[in-house]
């Protein structure tokens, strides 16, 4: 199949009350990963790239693998660009095939975040290309401040509410209490307002910093209106785990298929759990 926006996708995912799984992609063996996975599950999936995926592999590189890997499979697939910082970045992934991008102006006042993402929306809407905008701020657990600091920037339901009638977006990542990265302890939700943003938009929301959220906060999140959840720390995981299980059993092991091909395995298998977890297998 061709590269679709997410749009389709997460429409079915909210009237069926199930999340679509959005995988952070850095490599060949990753995006094969990611489409083994959904095809496994028979589930609709986003393959995304954060900054530094595009900083490691190049836009050229994600985008012909992750076409490569669409047409082949029998699933649908999106590719989204995580975290855009900026309209030049956002029309260079549109530009290259990406089928959707999200434009992250949440360090930007409320109506600059405004006038960015709608610059983007005027900009890609046309070519089909969905776009997703943040409100809030998603921090990461490297981060230096306390709770109390970090929910002062968890993101206001009334705020939510005017920015997607100023924006018309196709999806809002909201900050209720998940960051990026390996977590220190358990995060802890912040459900009520998850419900009150939900009764104010009916907008897809979009939950970041996924990885290391329990699977029953992940489902309760799902069931108040979650339905696209952003998984990365939890593929690296899984994927240097398993590489480095190999280079320990023999340190004299100079084959990277030896190497690359269980940790490929690895990230299929965590890439299936989360999908189940989400209530997309059998969705496509
Ligand atoms: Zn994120």
């Amino acid at each position: 199949m061709a590269l679709v926006s997410m749009v389709e996708l997460l429409d079915q995912a909210q009237k069926g009350h199930y999340a679509i799984g959005a995988f952070n992609c850095n490599n060949m063996e990753i995006v094969q990963a990611i489409v083994a996975a959904a095809e496994a599950e028979n589930a609709p999936v986003i393959i995304q790239a954060s900054q530094g995926a595009i900083k490691y592999a190049g836009i050229e590189y994600i985008t012909t693998l992750t076409k490569l890997a669409a047409e082949k499979a029998n699933v649908p697939i999106a590719l989204h660009l995580d975290h855009g910082t900026s309209f030049a970045q956002v029309m260079q992934c549109a530009r290259n095939g990406f089928s959707s991008v999200m434009i992250d102006g949440s360090k930007h006042l409320l109506e600059d975040n405004i006038a960015l993402t709608n610059k983007v929306i005027e900009a890609v809407r046309p070519l089909g290309i969905s776009v997703e905008a943040e409100l809030g701020k998603i921090g990461g657990t490297e981060d230096d401040i306390t709770v109390s600091e970090r929910e002062a920037l968890f993101t206001e339901p009334a705020e939510a509410e005017y920015f997607v009638q100023a924006t018309q977006v196709d999806a809002l990542a909201i900050a209720i209490g998940t960051a990026h990265g390996q977590y220190k302890g358990i995060p802890k939700l912040d459900f009520e307002r998850l419900t009150k943003i939900r009764e104010r938009v009916s907008t897809p929301l979009v939950l970041h910093g996924s990885s290391g959220v329990p699977e029953e906060a992940l489902r309760e999140a799902i069931s108040r209106g979650i339905c696209k959840i952003n998984i990365d720390t939890n593929i690296r995981e899984a994927f240097v785990l398993a590489a480095r299980h190999v280079l320990e059993g023999d340190s004299k092991e100079i084959d990277p298929r030896k190497m690359l091909g269980p940790a490929r395995e690895a990230a299929t298998a965590i890439i299936r759990e989360k999908i189940r977890i989400f209530g997309s297998t059998g969705k496509a």
